[in-house]
């Protein structure tokens, strides 16, 4: 994907936040899709930091990635020191948890390296496995992406399956369940990014409102969101399973 890849350098940006939405009613939107699509945040970011190294340190050429390419990125996230993968199948930083998201710059130079990190520190702990409403951690850090809710309500084109449509928890898009039960997640940090706080109308959103959302309301609360990606013909459909088994 990249002429002359040497190095990849692995950062990540925590999108950690205390705030939530007001009715404990209203289908769940997990955090990461709160506020500005993420994709466009780390691009940026990114593309600032390629251009500091080619201007100010080194010559080089590269490529910027973050959830956009089929690039193994929490097994080099974890080669680059930055935590382990969790049972949940996530990155976990010692320090700053699993709600992050990584990005990477592939370069064609060779750096002073990082060592891998070399533990794994979940320990006995399966919470996150206990906790899963549709037992889609099949085994320590092996996901069943057919179960996950996540899967189920953003990435995949096909029906939920009717054995799972009473298993959402809630969830309308994505699914934090097994971060939040993470101890690890305890000391996690609200995130100082501005782009990722949420729409004061998102959060305010009730149940009532949720029900009885049209495509110019849809387009209006999630324009430039990471959500617009699932379209709103998926977010119909996720409401109807919702609404119907509660
Ligand atoms: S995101 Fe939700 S459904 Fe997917 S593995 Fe975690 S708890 Fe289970
Ligand atoms: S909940 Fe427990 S087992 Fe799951 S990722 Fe966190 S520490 Fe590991």
């Amino acid at each position: 994907m990249v002429e002359g890849a040497i190095s990849v350098v692995s950062v990540l940006l925590n999108y950690y936040t205390e705030q939530k939405q007001e009715d404990p009613e209203a289908p769940v939107i997990s955090k990461y899709a709160l506020g500005k699509d993420y994709h466009y945040v780390l691009k940026d970011r990114l593309s600032k930091l390629l251009s500091y190294i080619q201007s100010e340190l080194t010559p080089c050429e590269g490529r910027i990635f973050t959830d956009s390419a089929p690039l193994l990125e929490k097994a080099l996230a974890r080669n680059a020191g930055l935590g382990w993968i969790g049972k949940h199948t996530l990155l976990i930083h010692p320090k700053m948890g699993s709600f992050l998201f990584i990005g990477e710059l592939v370069l064609d130079i060779e750096l002073n390296y990082d060592d891998p990190f070399g533990n794994n520190l979940c320990g006995s702990c399966t919470r996150c496995m206990d906790s899963c409403p549709t037992g889609a951690i099949i085994a320590p850090a092996i996901l069943d992406a057919n179960r996950c809710i996540s899967y189920l309500t953003i990435e995949t084109k096909e029906a939920v399956p009717e054995s799972l449509t009473g298993s959402l928890s809630n969830r309308l898009v994505g699914c934090d369940i097994c971060q939040q039960v993470c101890p690890w997640n305890g000391k996690a940090l609200q995130n100082k990014v501005l782009e990722f706080q949420p729409k004061s109308e998102l959060l305010q959103m009730t149940a009532e409102e949720w029900k009885k959302i049209d495509k110019p309301g849809y387009k209006r609360l999630f324009k430039g969101s990471a959500v617009d990606r699932a379209g709103f013909n998926r977010i119909k459909k996720t409401l109807g399973h919702l609404f119907s088994s509660s």
